[in-house]
């Protein structure tokens, strides 16, 4: 009799039904299949740079993340195991556990991922391993260059790409493999919601909310004038906050698109449309970008191989965090992070451009923060904005510095948002002490 297949789909960016190419492939390709999410902080870089672990509003997100895939993978007949462990250690009990066949995931840019999945592989010659790409909009083999030959710039990039479609997305799964009879015995604990759960603030974690967000949003004239709104500080409608969803994976980039292009067929298209589509294809162009350059990502040099004159100094950099600079608007923005989780990409940029500037400061230590905090946080479009900002990524210019009183000036004219994130303290230096009082040697 032949031997039945037993599949493990280890979800990772992709917490969706909708758009799943992987999970299409283990539906069409195992008898039984088992679901799983690692929850494996060790990946992050928080303890490499004096940080705890993640922040409150991103860890909340993610639970809402888990508790919707859950409830969707129930309504089917399966469920989530959640495990929290080291990725490797669990997925190699697993495979043994059950016996895997195959072991399905989406493709993933992170470098410490990647370097977990090439382990697996190398300890586990019987299992047939499959990443499918799903965070992209196109795939490996439908971009016009190898990615050895990835453009160097953005604008390069986007005139390479200008004429391929991105893929369309796939049915939603509505069917899936059961589970092997005997799976939940001391494997990780199927995944239960919290039943005191209370939803945070606009930005509620989970394939259902993401899909209500993205048909809201398009429901309305407000992708009209995106263009002229984008940049504002703060607001909920200047920009779609479609980032949350997407970068867990509760939205895909393709059914993103797919949805843009009905919309400019059926309702309107114009600038601001096109500049949605602009800003996709930027997150697009750092996923190949951190595909390409693996480890280069985290590097201090980054792609570039520069030396920036810029160090550590602990007090800045808790300043910083806690919104206590000499900079209101500065101040404002991390506070608003800090709360919440998100930030306008205006906001990012001039908090960055503070940190690598202002304050001298290594600007991995910013980066990693924003991955501890961000509701958002992707590992390629955080690392390499962050290069971008820094001058060490794919920038035909130097470092950007943004003049914190022009952008105060121009942004929050009349300070209402200083105001309303507490960013105008009874303002201190930004050392405590003084190059000054240091005795002359
Ligand atoms: C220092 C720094 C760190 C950042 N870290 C992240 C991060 O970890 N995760 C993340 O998703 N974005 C990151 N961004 C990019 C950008 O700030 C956010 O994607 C955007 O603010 C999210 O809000 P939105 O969905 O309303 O964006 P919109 O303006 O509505 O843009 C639509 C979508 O395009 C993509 N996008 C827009 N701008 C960028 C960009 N510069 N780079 C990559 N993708 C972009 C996002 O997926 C976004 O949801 C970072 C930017 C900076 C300057």
């Amino acid at each position: 009799m032949k031997k039945q297949r037993t599949g493990i789909f280890w979800f990772t960016n992709d917490l969706r039904l909708h758009d799943n190419p992987a999970l299409m492939r283990a539906n069409i390709m195992v008898d039984c299949l088992v679901c799983v999410y690692v929850i494996d902080f060790s990946w992050r870089s928080s303890s490499q740079y004096s940080l705890s672990s993640s922040g409150k509003r991103s860890k909340l997100f993610l639970q809402e993340s888990l508790n919707d895939l859950s409830q969707s993978l129930n309504a089917i007949g399966q469920q989530l195991l959640v495990i929290d462990s080291n990725a490797f250690i669990a997925l190699e009990d697993l495979i043994k556990r059950i016996d895997a066949s195959d072991l399905f995931r989406s493709d993933n840019a992170g470098w410490y991922e990647n370097r977990t999945w090439q382990a697996l592989k190398e300890n586990n010659d019987a299992v047939n391993f499959h990443s499918v790409d799903s965070h992209t909009l196109f795939d490996l083999e439908s971009l016009p260059f190898g990615l050895a030959n990835l453009p160097s710039s953005f604008t390069k990039f986007k005139n390479a790409v200008s004429n391929i479609e991105p893929l369309t997305p796939i049915e939603a799964i509505s069917f899936l493999p059961l589970p092997p009879p005997n799976c939940d015995i001391n494997l990780g604990h199927v995944y239960k919601p919290p039943t005191n759960h209370q939803f945070s603030n606009q930005f509620k974690g989970g394939e259902t909310h993401g899909l209500a967000h993205l048909n809201d949003y398009f429901a309305t004239e407000k992708p009209q004038t995106y263009k002229q709104t984008r940049n504002a500080i703060d607001g909920w409608d200047n920009s779609t906050k479609l980032s949350p969803w997407l970068a867990n994976g509760c939205l895909s980039a393709r059914t993103v698109m797919s949805t843009l292009s009905q919309y400019e067929k059926n309702t309107a298209a114009n600038e601001s449309t096109y500049w949605i589509n602009f800003e996709l294809l930027w997150r697009e162009y750092f996923q190949w970008y951190a595909h390409k350059n693996g480890s280069k990502l985290f590097s201090f040099s980054g792609i570039k191989g520069l030396s920036p004159l810029n160090s550590y100094y602990p007090e800045r950099f808790q300043k910083w965090i806690n919104g206590s600079t000499p900079y209101p608007l500065v101040n404002a923005c991390m506070n608003e992070l800090r709360e919440t989780g998100y930030l306008s990409n205006r906001g990012r940029q001039i908090v960055a451009s503070c940190f690598v500037n202002e304050l001298a400061m290594d600007w991995r230590y910013g980066a990693a923060y924003f991955e501890q905090v961000l509701i958002d946080y992707d590992v390629a479009s955080n690392w390499a904005n962050w290069q971008y900002l820094a001058g060490v990524g794919a920038d035909t210019r130097d470092k950007r510095h943004f003049n914190l009183e022009k952008q105060t000036q121009q942004f929050d004219p009349d300070g209402r948002y200083i105001t309303l994130w507490n960013g105008d303290l009874s303002l201190l230096p930004l050392d405590s002490v003084d190059a000054a009082d240091w005795p002359i040697s």
